[in-house]
């Protein structure tokens, strides 16, 4: 999973910003940039599990290292 910088099409109201979107991924057309658009459902989920991820690699690294 990995969140990259904002694409969208012309034809949605949408914008991506996360390369394991379906949806954004199927595109045929993309523009890069969010377009003013609002944040793709899917999108906004994958951003948030990946955040959740990194902060428990972080604890998880201060625990290792016994902080
Ligand atoms: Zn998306």
């Amino acid at each position: 999973m990995s969140r990259t910088g904002p694409w969208h099409t012309p034809l949605d109201g949408i914008y991506h910003d996360n390369s394991d979107c379906g949806t954004g991924r199927g595109l045929k057309q993309r523009i890069e940039g969010s377009g003013g658009k609002r944040l793709c459902a899917e999108c906004g989920k994958l951003d948030r599990a990946e955040e959740s991820l990194h902060r428990v690699q972080w604890w998880d690294g201060r625990r290792a290292i016994g902080q």
